[in-house]
Formats: structure tokens, C-alpha cells, sequence
């Protein structure tokens, strides 16, 4: 096969043709044009127009050949739209001003959906740049080309760049399980963010929303989704009660540390961990400790009996079951637990939802494992855009550009 036809193939031209093929530098140079006579398609409509003119060289990175670079090198041709104007042509492997060609885009981006970027750069022989730009022309071919108005549940979660120290906030389409959208901060104004993004109208099918327990989130929610019943998340809730726990335990620890005793230090897990994951060593540790009347193991049996709440049928049971359980918790005067009491007692109708609907933020916590693990091979990112666009890549569930040849 010459190198003509492979490129002619891999570019699926019927329009155009192979007029050279160069070597320069170590690199091939490949000189196309259309052919004779012919009229083009519109970019603005897809119509076949008459050639009007040509406008400068423009060149194009394209796929290596066996380790060796190739650019394509062509003259865009200007048609005459009755509907559009004049306009430039549809060049069939281009996508908008990107400098690389559809192919070269799909190629880098189908293999960043799997290695980070610096990865494919050193596997391909291309510049990092060159691979990121690859993969924001791929995500934003998707972003344009996705179905929007099927999100029924909308789960809304946070994850840490950098250490901790910087929070984005992720929206997750919970049924398809999907990231919908990643943007930096975790305010009012960055779940805003999310709804112009995104486009206000085309949640208006969502009937559910799950999130923790954060006012900026549900002030927005309330106000943008009004008909949207409002979930909260049952893992945040538990991780609100077991910092109320091991609160518990950290006070009775420095108070025995005075006394010259350290009974519960490093025993932290035990008491957040539920019984039946216990191993045998925890369970003789946990019965020991049962025999001295602790703040401790009281603060462990309410919350194992917390749990059973999510047996419960009914909102209506449920509710019944937490008025027994917060009356518990009053009589056994440990305050961080009457301080979650508190907690439940102020969200109890958001918390009693998902006896309704019977969604939580599980998958998104499992999305959000994915997202960490991202980040981690791509030894974090320098901006929140670069972070975003990777995690919409990977996690989007986006469509890349069509082309003949698939990479993968
Ligand atoms: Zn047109």
C-alpha cells in the first residue's frame, strides 16, 4: 500500500486528494487538494456549494506512521452559501481551529481515557500539550454532541485536588452513572456554575437530587429545582455520626490520659467500624472494654442502633424509630451525639426521603475512587480546567468524534 492510499483510507477523502508526499526532516509531509471541478460541502450546513476561493496553507498534525511525524498540508477552500454565506469549506479531518486532524485527536484521546497524559505523550513522541489539546478537542466534540434532558437522579459530591486544599465540586447523573459536571469550589456560585453550564432547562426532568448536608447546595437546589425532591445522602450521615463518635472517644481518652491511663488510644477504627466486620481480636478488645461502663461504648451501641433505621419500611416508621433513638441519646449525655442529634433533627425531612426514592450518593462515591485514582496517575493537576476536562474524559461518558479507523 502507498502512503497515499493509507492516508486517503485513514482520512476517508472523497473530495480531496494526495498531491505529495515529502520527506523533510524526518518527517513526512503530506500535500492534499481537492479535486477538480467539484463543489464542497457548507461548514455551516453540510450542503454541497460552489468553490468560491482558496485561503492560506494551513497544516495539520496527523497520526504517526511508525514512530515517523505527519502533517498534512491543504488550502481550505471558501464556498458560496446561499443560507450561510460565503464560508469556509467542511474539511473532513478537521474539527473547528484544532491543528491536529479528527484521527490524531480520537487516537490520543482514546488512550488518555486509560493513561495520563505525559504517558501518552512519551508513548506517541508527541508534546504534552499536544495530547491535552487532543483531549479537550474530544471532550468538547462530546459536550456538543451529548443527550441532555434524561437525567432523572442527580447526585452532588466533593473531592480534594491537590492535598486537600482544594475542593471541586462533582454532579454526577446517578442512573447512568455518569459525571455530568466538575467544577473548582464547592459555594453557592459553583453549583450555579453547574446550572448555566448545563442548562437549567435541561433538568427538568430530574425528580431527585442527593447531596450531603451543606447549605450552600441546598439553598441553590431548592431554589433552581424546586419540584426535585431533596435526598440526603445516608453516607455523609453516617460519617456526621461516626465524627460524633470518635469525638466521644477523644474526650474519654484525654480524660483518662490525665488520670494516667491509655485505655482507648489508637482504638479509633474499632468503634467506627459496624459489628459484623469486626475481627476477633476488635470483638474480645470490644467486650473487654464493655465491662467498665464507657462514654465510649455507649456512643458505640447508639450508633450500631442508629443503623437499623434503614430497615425501617417506611418514612413514617423511620421517623417513629429516630424519636425513640434521639430520646436514647438525651438520656445518655454524650454531647457530641446530642450535637448530631441536632443535625438530624434539622434535616430530618431530606434524611426521611429516601424512604421515597431510595437513592444515595454510593455510586458517586464510587465514582469519586475513580476520579482519585485519576488524579493520583496523573500526579495531580496544576489547574482546575486540566483536572475537570480530564475527569469529564475519563468519567463522561462522552462520545468521540467519528472516524473509519477505530484506535482501540
Ligand atoms: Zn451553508
Amino acid at each position: 500500500m502507498h502512503v497515499e492510499k493509507l492516508v486517503r483510507k485513514t482520512l476517508s477523502v472523497k473530495d480531496h486528494r494526495v498531491v505529495s508526499v515529502k520527506e523533510i526532516d524526518g518527517s513526512l509531509q503530506i500535500e492534499l487538494d481537492m479535486i477538480r471541478r467539484r463543489c464542497l460541502p457548507c461548514s455551516g450546513c453540510g450542503e454541497r456549494r460552489k468553490v468560491r476561493d482558496r485561503l492560506p496553507l494551513r497544516v495539520w498534525q496527523h497520526v504517526p506512521l511508525w514512530g515517523i511525524p505527519v502533517t498534512l498540508h491543504y488550502r481550505p477552500r471558501r464556498v458560496c452559501c446561499p443560507t450561510c454565506g460565503v464560508v469556509v469549506e467542511q474539511v473532513p479531518w478537521s474539527q473547528g481551529k484544532s491543528p491536529l486532524t479528527v484521527p490524531l485527536i480520537v487516537m490520543l484521546a482514546t488512550w488518555t481515557r486509560l493513561l495520563a497524559v505525559d504517558v501518552v505523550a512519551r508513548l506517541f513522541g508527541v508534546h504534552w500539550n499536544t495530547v491535552y489539546a487532543a483531549m479537550k478537542a474530544a471532550v468538547e466534540h462530546g459536550l456538543g454532541h451529548r443527550e441532555k434532558g434524561t437525567v432523572l437522579h442527580i447526585g452532588i459530591d466533593e473531592i480534594s485536588r491537590r492535598k486537600g486544599h482544594i475542593y471541586h465540586t462533582q454532579v454526577y447523573d446517578l442512573d447512568h452513572k455518569v459525571l455530568l459536571w466538575s467544577g473548582e469550589g464547592r459555594s453557592e456560585e459553583t453549583l450555579r456554575r453547574f446550572f448555566e453550564e448545563y442548562g437549567k432547562a435541561n433538568l427538568a426532568q430530574v425528580t431527585a437530587v442527593c447531596c450531603d448536608m451543606w447549605e450552600p447546595y441546598t439553598k441553590v437546589i431548592a431554589e433552581l429545582l424546586p419540584d426535585a425532591l431533596l435526598v440526603f445522602d445516608k453516607f455523609h450521615l453516617i460519617r456526621h455520626l461516626h465524627k460524633a463518635v470518635d469525638e466521644v472517644r477523644r474526650q474519654e481518652a484525654a480524660g483518662h490520659r490525665k488520670k494516667g491511663i491509655t485505655l482507648l488510644k489508637g482504638e479509633r477504627y474499632l468503634f467506627l467500624k459496624n459489628q459484623e466486620n469486626l475481627t476477633d481480636k476488635q470483638q474480645r478488645t470490644l467486650s473487654f472494654l464493655n465491662r467498665f461502663n464507657l462514654d465510649i461504648t455507649k456512643a458505640w451501641l447508639l450508633k450500631e442502633e442508629f443503623r437499623l433505621v434503614w430497615l425501617c419500611k417506611t418514612g413514617k416508621q423511620a421517623r417513629r424509630f429516630l424519636h425513640d433513638w434521639f430520646r436514647k441519646v438525651r438520656y445518655s449525655r454524650l454531647e457530641p451525639l446530642k450535637k448530631f442529634v441536632k443535625l438530624v433533627k434539622n434535616h430530618i425531612d431530606g434524611i426521611l426521603a429516601w424512604f421515597e426514592t431510595k437513592i444515595s450518593n454510593g455510586i458517586a462515591e464510587a465514582l469519586n475512587n475513580t476520579a482519585k485514582a485519576i488524579s493520583r496517575r496523573s500526579r495531580g493537576f496544576r489547574t482546575p480546567d486540566a483536572f475537570s476536562t480530564v475527569l469529564m474524559h475519563c468519567m463522561g461518558g462522552l462520545q468521540l468524534p467519528h472516524t473509519v479507523h477505530k484506535f482501540l
